[in-house]
């Protein structure tokens, strides 16, 4: 039968090529399970800021077999790391702890194939979070599994209850000379925290480059200076409303894959 006319309308109403082609942007989803059914999912502070940065966001579900994850993957201009629940510790030749929270190893597994494909590839990647520490994980480097229980006189990094996602908690001093100092115009900022875990060894090939005045890792990014790598433990994507210095990580994130795609 005949294609439906409504859909020529569409077809249309706009030409291909008036579109502005915008970089592909993967983000690995979770596992959620409710009445025994599982979805993959991604909150969407991430797709929006994304969005708003300039950016295409596309969710990437887990348990994928690995052919299907690479074709994904060859597609990708860059890849999103979203917060989340704990990278299991045997990841980085750690023991459960009592005090490591909830894991998701399907989620790990995909992530760090996924992580370990861009380090190689030089795809720029942006973590946040959670993200952060398997990034960090991703590229050799160790976690503290809790760090109330690990890092004596800590100050309070886990989020309290009733506060809004977008609270002040610390300040973080960052590093004069890193993307992260230039990305956000500043080397002193007070950022959100809504974690119980932190980077207790920096992976190889890694620098630190921000930290609370406790000391714990708030920033890392790549040394190779031509790939952006970049981790931060807060979360910008909650704050850009209230502070809008934190869109400019998304910023640099999104001008890194147009830089990286006009060089090919
Ligand atoms: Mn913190």
């Amino acid at each position: 039968m005949s294609v439906p006319c409504i859909e020529l309308q569409i077809l249309n109403l706009k030409n291909e090529t008036d579109y502005k082609m915008k970089p592909l942007i993967g983000i690995p989803t979770r596992t959620q399970v409710e009445n025994d059914l599982i979805r993959y999912s991604a909150l969407a502070t991430y797709t929006r800021a994304l969005d708003l940065a300039g950016g295409a966001p596309v969710l990437i579900p887990l348990n994928l077999s690995d052919d299907t994850l690479r074709t994904i993957f060859e597609r990708l201009d860059g890849l999103l790391l979203q917060g989340g629940v704990d990278v299991h510790p045997r990841e980085y030749g750690e023991e459960v702890a009592p005090y490591c929270g909830e894991i998701d190893e399907a989620r790990d597994a995909t992530e760090l194939r996924l992580t370990r494909w861009a380090l190689q590839a030089h795809l720029p990647i942006l973590a946040i979070c959670r993200g952060i520490q398997l990034l960090n994980v991703a590229a050799g480097g160790s976690l503290y599994q809790d760090i109330a229980a690990q890092v004596p006189n800590a100050l309070q990094h886990p989020h309290i209850k009733g506060n809004p996602y977008s609270f002040r908690a610390h300040t973080i001093a960052i590093e004069p000379e890193s993307q992260l100092a230039r990305a956000l115009g500043t080397t002193q900022l007070e950022v959100n925290s809504l974690h119980h875990q932190a980077i207790k060894h920096v992976a190889p090939r890694f620098r630190v480059t921000a930290r609370a005045p406790d000391g714990i890792i708030e920033g890392i990014e790549a040394e190779n200076a031509h790939h952006f790598a970049l981790g931060v433990q807060f979360h910008p994507e909650w704050m850009i409303d209230e502070e809008p210095r934190m869109l400019g990580i998304f910023d640099a994130f999104i001008r890194a894959m147009n830089h990286r795609n006009e060089e090919r």
